[in-house]
C-alpha cells in the first residue's frame, strides 16, 4: 500500500510517500522557522501563504524522490486537524484535489495520532501501549489498548510542553522556537535554580506547566530588579528538570496501571536530551520498553501523517471528499471503528 501524505497543520509544509505505513520512500520538510522567527511566533495567515507557495512543489519532490508516480498509489492522506485552520486547509485542498484528478480515495488523518504513528516508522507497536505526546501545541498521555484506538487519561490544563519551553526560552532572551536553546543551556549549566514541581492531586495524570513558567519570569525578574544578571543557564537547568521529572514519573506511573507493553514518546519536546536521557534510565531501571522516533520524525513531518493513515485505512477505509479541515479534530473521535 502506497499512501502520498500531506501536512500542513501549522509551519511545517511537508509530504511523504509512506510505504504500507512504515517504510518512509520519501518525506519531504519545507520549514518556515526563518519567516515567522522575526515575529517570535508562528503567525497564522503568514503560515497559509507561505503553504500556498511551496505545496505544489513539494508535492512533485515527494513523487520523484520516491520515484512513484500517482497511478502506483492507493491512497492520499492529509492532516485534517488538529491546527491552525487556513493552514490545514491548504493541504486539505491539494489532497481533495489530487484525490479526485488521479481517482484515490482520501484519508483525512489526525495530526497528534500521525505524532504517535511517528513510532511506527521505527519500531513494531505491540499493544497495549501508552505514549507521552509533547509537542508545541500538546501534553497528552495516550492509552491505546488496541491498533489505532486512542484515549487520553491525561493531559495538560494550561500549557502544553512546547509552549512553556518557547516561553521561558523568550525570557532568557532566545528566539522562536526556543526549546532548543533551553535544552543546550540546560547542558552547560553549572548551577541548578531551584524551582517547583505541579504533580496536581494525587493519581492525577494531568500536567500543568502555567505556574512554573511563572515561576521561571519571577527569577528573571527579581534578578533585574536587584540589578544583577539572571542566571541563565542555571534556570534553563532547572526548568528542564522540574518538567521532566513530572513527565517521567507520570509516564512511568502510566504505563504501569495499564499493563502496557511499551512506552512510546512523541512530538517536537521528544527531541529534548535532558527528557530523553530521564526516560531512557528510568525505563531500562524499570525494565520498559521505551521507543523513540528520531528527532526528523519528532517534530511535524507527513511520513508520520502516512504511517497513521495507513492504520486507519485498513479498519475504516477512505474519507468522504467532503471532509472539511478542523482546527479542533478529535483524536478519540479519529479511533479506528471497525472491530
Ligand atoms: P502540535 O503538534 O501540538 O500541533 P507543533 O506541531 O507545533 O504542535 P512540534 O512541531 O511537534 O509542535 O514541536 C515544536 C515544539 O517543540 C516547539 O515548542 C519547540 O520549542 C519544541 N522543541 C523542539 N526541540 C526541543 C528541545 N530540544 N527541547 C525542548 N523543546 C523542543
Ligand atoms: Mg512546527
Ligand atoms: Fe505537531
Amino acid at each position: 500500500v502506497l499512501i502520498l501524505a500531506i501536512e500542513t497543520s501549522c509551519d511545517e509544509t511537508s509530504v511523504a510517500v509512506v510505504k504500507n505505513g512504515s517504510e518512509v520512500l520519501s518525506n519531504i520538510i519545507s520549514s518556515q522557522i526563518e519567516t515567522h522567527r522575526a515575529f517570535g511566533g508562528v503567525v497564522p495567515e503568514v503560515a497559509s501563504r507561505k503553504h500556498v507557495e511551496v505545496i505544489t512543489l513539494v508535492i512533485e519532490e515527494a513523487l520523484a524522490t520516491a520515484g512513484v508516480t500517482p497511478d502506483q498509489l492507493s491512497a492520499v492522506a492529509v492532516t485534517q486537524g488538529p491546527g491552525l485552520v487556513g493552514a490545514l486547509l491548504v493541504g486539505v485542498v491539494a489532497a481533495k484535489s489530487l484525490a479526485l484528478a488521479w481517482g484515490k480515495p482520501l484519508i483525512g488523518t489526525h495530526h497528534i495520532a500521525g505524532h504517535i504513528y511517528a513510532n511506527r516508522l521505527v519500531a513494531e507497536l505491540q499493544y497495549p501501549c501508552m505514549t507521552l505526546v509533547v509537542s508545541g501545541g500538546h501534553t497528552e498521555l495516550v492509552h491505546m489498548e488496541r491498533e489505532g484506538e486512542f484515549r487520553i487519561i491525561g493531559r495538560t490544563r494550561d500549557d502544553a510542553v512546547g509552549e512553556a519551553y518557547d516561553k521561558v526560552a523568550r525570557a532568557l532572551g532566545f528566539p522562536y522556537p526556543g526549546g532548543p536553546h533551553v535544552d543546550r543551556l540546560a547542558r552547560e549549566a553549572t548551577e541548578v535554580v531551584p524551582l517547583p514541581r505541579v504533580w496536581l492531586e494525587p493519581g492525577s495524570y494531568d500536567f500543568s506547566f502555567s505556574g512554573l513558567k511563572s515561576a521561571v519570569l519571577n527569577v528573571v525578574n527579581q534578578s533585574k530588579m536587584k540589578g544583577l544578571t539572571p542566571d541563565v543557564a542555571g534556570i534553563a537547568r532547572g526548568f528542564q528538570e522540574s518538567v521532566v521529572e513530572v513527565l517521567v514519573e507520570k509516564a512511568v506511573r502510566a504505563v504501569k496501571a495499564t499493563n502496557s507493553k511499551q512506552l512510546l514518546l512523541c512530538g517536537g519536546v521528544a527531541a529534548n536530551a535532558g527528557l530523553r536521557a530521564a526516560l531512557i534510565s528510568r525505563c531500562e531501571a524499570e525494565n520498559i520498553e521505551l521507543i523513540i522516533p528520531p528527532p526528523v520524525y519528532c517534530t511535524d513531518n507527513a511520513a508520520m501523517i502516512g504511517a497513521a493513515a495507513y492504520v486507519k485505512w485498513q479498519h475504516d477505509g477512505g474519507t468522504p471528499l467532503d471532509m472539511v479541515a478542523d482546527p479542533g479534530f478529535s483524536l478519540e473521535h479519529w479511533s479506528v471503528s471497525a472491530y
